[in-house]
């Protein structure tokens, strides 16, 4: 493999909305040590066999020809990225490239703390810990697990070790977390970590997902309007799916309107799965396998042009499909479960989130 790369920045390849390749969400595993209920409710499922995963090598050489196609933004996640062996040395190797300007981690925080000081040491920008609730009896019911107390320590260990702009993310679903919203952000004061709400979104085998379990960006900001008096949307430009809004004392929250305010038409982002495959869209059915061609050594020109052909062609707007449906024929289950069980690249923990 040749890692050699030029300086200058490339224009990046458009898809067939103009939308440019920007960001690429690498899943380095798709195992996990919680089974939160909107994204991995089964104890057991049909796991990527482990001689599949791409290695660190492999997954940096990808990243490499991406970069050059417009990439300059990697999110690592899973599955839960802290159980990938080794993790921070593939931060290092992903830092030499200079076309990556922003390299960041989504991570469930149980393993965080006594890895936070590798990561940063290693090189990584930013990290973004998942959490939903403060409640551990919550917690518990919620993930199978009691390990809040490590999440908290995690969380904790963020700042300590020397990085900033943590991010919190909390799916936000009525009848379980809808009481939170506040104490999620006075925590996140704390902690200095900026909350963002996320809709509760009918992806992979969220099996339990139903419209009326949705806490809706509009309920989210009359709630939090009601509490802290009148909030203010951030002026920015940005392809960031989160909506930022600023509260009377300064402090920002994040909303994440997935599924009541789609934001496909400025969707930059695809997805690289564990074993290779490569998703143009959270809802994408198929994707495109680069590991056979990388196994199978094919030329870096047949991978590029293979990269820049299915981009170009790209008319993914998942999200926005799945709103048109609640005035058609209803939404109704995203996968059937037994298709689920054929294709584990079907469940949102292979496709990182
Ligand atoms: N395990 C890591 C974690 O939980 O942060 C990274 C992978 S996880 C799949 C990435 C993100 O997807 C998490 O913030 C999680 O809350 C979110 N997620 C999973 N299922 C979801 C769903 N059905 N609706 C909305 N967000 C979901
Ligand atoms: Fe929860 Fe993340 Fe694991 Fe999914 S991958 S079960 S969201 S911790
Ligand atoms: Fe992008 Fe697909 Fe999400 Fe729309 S649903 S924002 S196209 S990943």
């Amino acid at each position: 493999m040749n890692t050699s790369q030029s300086q200058v920045l490339p224009e990046p390849a458009k898809d067939l909305f103009g939308r440019p390749l920007r960001s690429l969400r690498v899943s380095v595993t798709d195992r996990c040590n919680l089974r939160c209920q909107y994204c991995m409710p089964e104890e057991e499922y049909v796991w990527l066999p482990r001689e599949t995963l791409l290695t660190f090598k492999e997954i940096v050489f990808l990243t490499e020809l991406f970069s050059e196609q417009g990439v300059d933004r990697v999110r690592i996640t899973g599955g839960e990225p802290l159980l990938r062996k080794d993790l921070a040395s593939l931060i290092g190797m992903l830092q030499k490239n200079t076309r990556i300007k922003d390299i960041a981690m989504t991570t469930n925080g149980v393993l965080l703390a006594e890895h936070a000081q590798n990561l940063f040491d290693a090189g990584l920008h930013r990290i973004t810990v998942s959490l939903d609730t403060l409640k551990p009896e919550r917690f518990k019911a919620l993930t199978r697990r009691d390990t809040l107390a490590q999440v908290f320590e995690g969380i904790e260990s963020v700042g300590r070790v020397g990085f900033s702009g943590l991010k919190l993310d909390t799916v936000a679903m009525k009848g379980y977390n809808d009481d939170e919203l506040i104490p999620l952000i006075e925590y996140g004061k704390r902690v200095n970590g900026e909350v963002r709400f996320i809709e509760y979104m009918d992806v992979g085998g969220a099996n339990d997902w139903s419209a009326d379990k949705v806490l809706s960006r509009k309920e989210i900001l009359t709630m939090l309007a009601q509490y802290y008096g009148p909030i203010e949307p951030v002026a920015e430009i940005s392809s960031a799916p989160a909506q930022r809004f600023r509260l009377p004392d300064g402090a920002t929250v994040g909303i994440i309107p997935s599924t009541t305010m789609p934001f496909c038409s400025t969707c930059d982002r695809s997805r690289l799965t564990a074993d290779g495959m490569w998703l143009l869209c959270l809802y994408a059915k198929s994707g495109l396998d680069l590991r056979k061609p990388i196994r199978d050594r094919r030329s870096r020109e047949d991978l590029v042009s293979m990269i820049q052909s299915v981009w170009e062609t790209r008319r993914d707007r998942g999200a926005e499909e799945r709103k048109e449906l609640e005035t058609s024929t209803g939404r109704g289950r995203f996968i059937d479960i037994d298709r689920l069980r054929q294709d584990p690249h079907l469940e949102m923990h292979a496709r990182g989130g």
